[in-house]
């Protein structure tokens, strides 16, 4: 049985639902290894499009999308990545910049995951020398996790890699949730994509698919990838099963994008209402709730620890901090579910406190 029966703690906690697994069940397929399985080979020819790349190869996850772009872009063992204090390679990489990438992270502190050319500017116009390592990816995400959900404005992109670009530096979108600032605001994939060297999407997030990513770049970079690829064991085989359930969810379910962000939203709002909780719903951009519990007695463990005695999965990663994201399984009803039962926590423990 599940422990939880609404899971806000990733979006990439989805049930594929039986028409995609009908669909996978039926995939054609080849070898992926030799660039012969026609399904795979569908998806990249169909993300190639999307992005506005040359070429692209399958991986199974984005953090391996990550890990081979940074990578492929590294040229020297020491080189630095920038990136904001948020990016999800720190994070939650296992510290593949170190790891995998022999490069060390240049830390920003953005607002909300975001930073600008003003901030990268110290750090790429500084002497190079034989003593100092040099800049050699600006990494950023479309749209952030750890930042809230926020989405990068087009001309913030726009200056910081024309900036990147000017001090030899590669530019790398983490797009593991760029569709959902694409059909937030309308602006293309490849309108979004057209200034960075490498550009991954993920279908396991909003998308719904089981597992499955793409990171597209230039032919040569692809080539490059596909070594890395290799070494890390990423060699596929039968793909083709696993890409037909990311073509079905680029097919079916970027359309449902909407209704999850009018959910989030709706969500937001209903929260923000209770005293207890400090939230600027003008923040809410994407599928993602980053709060803050000011409670007089409960932490937002304790808030968590509650909502979960309840069925209801957050994540708290602080004691003041809980992210909620929404995807395709979270229904009108537990929008309402989870609304009443975080102010039955909130008002419960208060009287319990005046009352003992
Ligand atoms: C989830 C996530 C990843 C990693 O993707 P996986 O497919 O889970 O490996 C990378 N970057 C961001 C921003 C993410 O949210």
């Amino acid at each position: 049985m599940k422990k939880y029966k609404i899971d806000f703690f990733s979006d990439a906690n989805t049930n594929p639902s039986k028409e995609m697994r009908q669909t996978m069940c039926q995939a054609e397929v080849g070898n992926e290894v030799a660039g012969e399985d026609p399904t795979v080979n569908k998806l990249l020819d169909k993300v190639c499009e999307l992005l506005g790349k040359e070429a692209a190869v399958f991986l199974p996850s984005g953090m391996m999308c990550n890990g081979i772009a940074y990578r492929v872009l590294c040229q020297r063992p020491g080189d630095l990545i920038v990136l904001d204090k948020t990016a999800h390679p720190l994070l939650k990489g296992a510290g593949l910049i170190a790891g995998l990438a022999q490069a060390e992270p240049h830390v920003i502190k953005g607002k909300r995951g975001i930073f600008t050319s003003k901030d990268i500017e110290p750090v790429l116009s500084r002497s190079k020398g034989f003593n100092q390592p040099s800049v050699r990816v600006v990494s950023i995400e479309q749209s952030t996790n750890f930042g809230g959900g926020s989405i990068w404005p087009l001309d913030t992109i726009q200056e910081v890699c024309s900036l990147a670009h000017t001090s030899n530096a590669f530019c790398h979108m983490d797009g593991a949730r760029l569709l959902n600032a694409v059909v937030e605001t309308g602006i293309s994939a490849a309108e979004y994509s057209k200034n960075f060297d490498s550009v991954w999407i993920d279908f396991s997030k909003s998308l719904g698919a089981p597992m499955g990513a793409v990171l597209a770049g230039s032919k040569a970079f692809i080539e490059e990838a596909w070594y890395y690829k290799f070494q890390q064991g990423g060699g596929l085989h039968q793909a083709g099963i696993l890409a037909a359930g990311c073509l079905y969810a680029l097919e079916n379910n970027v359309s449902k994008i909407p209704e999850i962000h009018a959910r989030t939203k709706q969500l937001a709002t209903l929260l923000s209402e209770l005293p207890f909780i400090t939230l600027d719903i003008k923040d809410v951009e994407t599928n993602i709730i980053l709060l803050k519990i000011d409670h007089p007695y409960l932490s937002a463990f304790e808030v968590q620890a509650g909502l979960a005695q309840k069925g209801i999965r957050v994540f708290a990663f602080s004691d003041e901090y809980i992210r909620l994201l929404l995807h395709l399984d979270i229904t009108p009803a537990d929008i309402n579910e989870v609304f009443s039962t975080f102010k039955e926590i909130g008002e419960r423990s208060s009287l319990e406190m005046r009352t003992s």
